[in-house]
């Protein structure tokens, strides 16, 4: 009973030390228990230890088109964050954008800009838009730090709201499945975890701004998540639908956004 009494007041005090940090672009305030340096070091690691597992494309044509892609988004994202002061919350990334040879339809990015591209989700983004669709898409979300607001929340329910570092010593596998879990990599560990329709629509949002302002055309996200969405029914339905589920109300709203993404697009 006397540690229960300690041991509250002590969650409630690291919430308030740390609770809350804002998206940026549409300002929602999220829950934050863990800084961004000490994500980046685990994000790393993990992507190290998943190239290693994986094996790139051999295919100099379209790795270099992922490459291009990813680096006029980061370009884009680092205006946006220099307009508006925000270029502190960039300090620490360390891009990084790689095709991964694999039939699985996928892709992601882990905290501090790592990105990867399966090959197998190149077929349904058919060309350098479509992919930038996607890439956006995934950028924003680890941009919005959604991975860290589901991390943050698997930590709290299962953990008891421990710092990383501490779950890292003392829980590491618990620790490292919450981190798949969180950042969309759970199908490795068999959990998977669809993200909430504000994390979809806030990634939209903010994925056809950066898409526009690295100059490709944001109408073609209606495009991709229709041709994605239709995959839905099929034998096996594309890993990217199980953590991004795709319906009309994502539709509807792509296109409500479209209007202040053009703002953003020049050609
Ligand atoms: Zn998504």
């Amino acid at each position: 009973m006397k540690a229960l009494k300690i041991f509250v007041p002590i969650i409630l005090l690291s919430l308030t030390m740390y609770c809350c940090s804002t998206v940026p672009i549409t300002g929602r305030s999220q829950l934050s228990l863990i800084s961004a340096s000490e994500i980046n070091a685990l994000s790393f690691q993990q992507y190290d230890e998943f190239l290693k597992q994986n094996k790139l494309s051999t295919d100099a044509e379209k790795t270099n088109m992922v490459k291009r892609i990813g680096l006029n988004i980061k370009s884009a994202v680092e205006t946006y964050f220099a307009q508006h002061n925000l270029s502190k919350e960039l300090q620490g990334y360390a891009w990084e954008f790689n095709l991964v040879e694999s039939p699985e339809v996928n892709a992601w990015c882990m905290p501090g800009g790592k990105v990867v591209v399966y090959t197998g989700i190149l077929p349904v983004t058919q060309n350098e838009t479509g992919l930038a669709v996607v890439m956006g898409h995934e950028i924003a979300h680890a941009i919005a730090q959604h991975g860290g607001e589901r991390m943050s929340q698997g930590l709290l329910q299962q953990l008891g709201g421990v710092a990383l570092s501490v779950a890292l010593q003392n829980e590491p596998e618990t620790t490292q499945n919450l981190f798949m879990t969180a950042y969309g990599l759970g199908s490795t560990i068999g959990v998977i975890l669809p993200y909430s329709r504000t994390h979809e629509s806030e990634a939209d949002r903010l994925g056809l701004i950066f898409m526009a302002m690295a100059g490709y055309d944001p109408n073609a996200a209606v495009d991709f998540w229709t041709r994605m969405s239709q995959s839905k029914g099929s034998a096996s339905p594309p890993e990217f639908l199980s953590t991004h589920p795709s319906d009309k109300t994502r539709i509807a709203d792509l296109k409500k956004h479209m209007p202040e993404a053009l703002k953003y697009y020049r050609n």
